[in-house]
């Protein structure tokens, strides 16, 4: 099948009003080009080289998202670039996107990623970690970041129960974190999870915000 007959698939299978982040890492802009014709507009990229390509290559109205893990020495390059960072997992890393976003006079949509799964993994704040973060800093003195949500990946299991109770441990959450900081409406009101295996799952759990990769786009070739 085709990108363009994935893509018309993958958004008949989410509702209206799930965005929907066409995760392109590794696929060639001929691919993303194909998605951008069909109407797709937010794509999602994991390494700050490719994305740098990419988005002097591709036109000015795509909305990127990076999804992967950034370092702080990185922060810099992607932040002129994107529309979101779906994965903050230290008040380092904020500050850093805070101050990078300031110089380059813009907002930037920021996730905070949580660790939900039962693989070991460096990445992500567990949710007490996350807890002490909003309590001890005030968001809305970084200026120059909005903090619209969380985002989380499930353990790779074929215990559907599992990935579910995942992902809904991560809503409520959530809705405990917007219930403490009423101060903002736009805030910690994004989900995104849910990937090629497990976003029917997710939207049933409340997702916002899919990243879809290789359903759309086929297998990468790392
Ligand atoms: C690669 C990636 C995806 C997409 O995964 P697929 O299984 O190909 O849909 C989603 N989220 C993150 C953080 C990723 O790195």
């Amino acid at each position: 099948m085709s990108v363009k007959e994935n893509l018309t698939k993958v958004k008949s299978q989410i509702k209206e009003s799930v965005t929907l982040v066409a995760v392109s890492k590794f696929h060639p802009t001929s691919a993303i080009l194909e998605a951008y014709n069909e109407g797709q507009r937010i794509f999602g990229e994991s390494r700050v080289q490719e994305l740098q390509l990419k988005a002097k290559e591709l036109p000015e109205d795509v909305r990127w998202h990076f999804i992967g893990h950034l370092q702080t020495n990185k922060v810099k390059a992607v932040v002129p670039l994107v529309e979101m960072i779906h994965a903050v997992d230290s008040e380092r890393l904020l500050l850093e996107i805070n101050s990078a976003a300031a110089k380059a006079n813009k907002v930037v949509s920021c996730l905070l990623q949580i660790h939900i799964a039962k693989e070991e993994t460096k990445y992500g704040f567990a949710f007490d970690e996350c807890k002490r973060l909003v309590a001890n800093i005030d968001l809305l003195q970084l200026t120059n970041v909005r903090i619209v949500g969380l985002m989380g990946m499930a353990t790779l299991t074929e215990d559907d129960q599992q990935i579910r109770d995942e992902f809904r441990s991560l809503r409520v959450f959530m809705a405990e974190l917007k219930s403490e900081c009423m101060a903002h409406i736009d805030y910690f009101s994004e989900l995104s999870i849910g990937m090629s295996d497990d976003f029917q799952l997710a939207i049933e759990e409340g997702s916002t915000m899919v990243r879809i990769g290789s359903t759309i786009f086929g297998t990468r070739e790392y």
